[in-house]
């Protein structure tokens, strides 16, 4: 048998034909003579209209059939307006090729519930529309960088040593011996820059987030570049080129699938470059005109960058940070030495950071001094500052983290419906 897709009937041209489905059974109800099935597969859903008169034997296939039972179908596309989609399917015959045991999902089910049955919640219409926008913004990385002439590599995901700090860090015995699951692949991007120059990978970063909060993962997905001779303005260009890209197709492929979510594919659109760039110095003004008492000298929390973002529409760039709120590999300023050249975007309406980047140091002398200031062991780091011994280069780079991307693009309230399973401080089930 020859099987089509939902969308292929819903496009509208096969009214009249006899044509062959198979997916599962959404929803389903009816009447002694007529049934209704909801059929859903990859593409979209459909109604099945199943008569008794017409196809007997369908019918009492119908009748016992439950909810998430994989069918095929065979019969006849009809226009209807009521349908979803304005197509039903009139059937003619109905094979179960699995019939489902009670569905365990129902309305109105706690989210603990949800999060433990996850491996079949992921079949929603909503958790399924995620998964396509995910999908698509991989693509659209892979397309920028490949139509820039960037080079896509690959870091090593077991590692010896921090890039993001101690703190974070998960241990894990290796053979005898102890590494770490990688928090970053910057620094094995920057040892690529002197072969590649303008890097790119996207992978997963693991973090000991010890906090709960609605947009932390212990798990999640980095998109990250590195570049030979990129400064900081370079840095802020590639990045709202990038992120507006991203806006763009996914609006171009999911106005649809983003009125699910409330989304107008055209305000997606809006996000164009370029876009808003304020000093760190410039935002702890902003926040204390606003009411909020915060001292110059730390990073921007959770809260300062939602009261910085809410009333924006685009994401807006905070550069040169304090050297102390930063990591010990961020340049420091030449005419400032008391601030960094880094940059994050933090998204608009409250969603706060989304990328983190800037200037590296390319010195051998003010990286060891900075390695010795922040009371890291130099040989933790040997082979990341014998960069800079040979035809080192200033150099710029960052990381975009891909489920606040898509959390902000969604305009979803918890990060963890961006991705299948959600790792957190205590879920690693299913
Ligand atoms: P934050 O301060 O928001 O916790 P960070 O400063 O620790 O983030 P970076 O080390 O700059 O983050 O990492 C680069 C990007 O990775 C961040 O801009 C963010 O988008 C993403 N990211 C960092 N930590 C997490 C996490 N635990 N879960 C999901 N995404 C994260
Ligand atoms: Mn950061």
């Amino acid at each position: 048998m020859n099987f089509i897709h939902v969308q292929d009937v819903l496009q509208g041209n096969l009214v009249g034909q006899q044509t062959n489905l198979r997916g599962w059974v959404y929803r389903a109800r009816g009447t002694k003579k007529m049934r209704f099935i909801i059929l859903r597969d990859s593409t979209g859903i459909i109604q099945l209209t199943v008569v008794r008169e017409e196809a007997p034997e369908a019918f009492a296939v119908a009748k016992k059939i439950t909810i998430e039972s994989a069918i095929e179908v065979t019969g006849i596309v009809r226009k209807d307006e009521r349908s979803p989609g304005g197509h039903e399917l009139q059937v003619q015959s109905l094979n179960i090729i699995h019939p489902a045991e009670t569905f365990p999902i129902t309305k109105d089910q706690s989210v603990s519930f949800l999060l433990n049955k996850r491996h079949l919640w992921l079949r929603s219409q909503k958790l399924s529309h995620v998964m396509k926008i995910r999908a698509t913004l991989f693509r659209a990385f892979t397309d920028w960088f490949n139509n820039r002439g960037w080079i896509q590599v690959h870091g090593p995901m077991f590692t010896g040593s921090a890039v993001e700090g101690g703190a974070t860090l998960f241990n894990l015995k290796y053979f005898d011996g102890q590494a770490y699951l990688t928090q970053s692949s910057q620094f094995y991007l920057e040892t690529l820059i002197f072969s590649l120059e303008k890097v790119w990978t996207v992978a997963p970063s693991f973090r000991a987030e010890k906090s709960r909060t609605t947009r932390h993962l212990t798990e999640f997905w980095m998109l990250e570049c590195e570049a030979a001779y990129m400064g900081l303005q370079e840095l802020m260009r590639v990045e709202e080129e990038l992120v507006s890209y991203c806006c763009e197709v996914i609006a171009k492929t999911h106005a649809k699938e983003l009125e699910v979510f409330n989304i107008k594919a055209d305000d997606l659109l809006k996000v164009q470059p370029p876009f808003k760039r304020i000093s760190y110095t410039e935002a702890v003004e902003v926040l204390s005109k606003k009411g909020i008492e915060f001292e110059w000298g730390t990073d921007l929390g959770t809260e300062e960058e939602r009261v910085l973002t809410q009333d924006e529409d685009l994401p807006i760039f905070v550069h040169s940070y304090p050297k102390e709120a930063k990591a010990f590999y961020h340049s420091p300023n030449p005419e400032d030495p008391k601030i960094v050249d880094c940059v994050d975007l933090l998204a608009p309406k409250g969603y706060g950071e989304i990328i983190g980047g800037g200037q590296r140091i390319h010195d051998l002398d003010i990286l060891l001094d900075r390695i010795k200031a922040e009371n890291l062991n130099p040989a933790d780091y040997e082979w990341y500052v014998d960069l800079r011994r040979y035809g080192s280069v200033p150099h710029a780079g960052m990381g975009l983290g891909v489920e606040r991307v898509i959390r902000w693009i969604l305009e979803l309230e918890n990060i963890r419906d961006t991705i299948a399973y959600p790792r957190t401080i205590n879920r690693t089930y299913p």
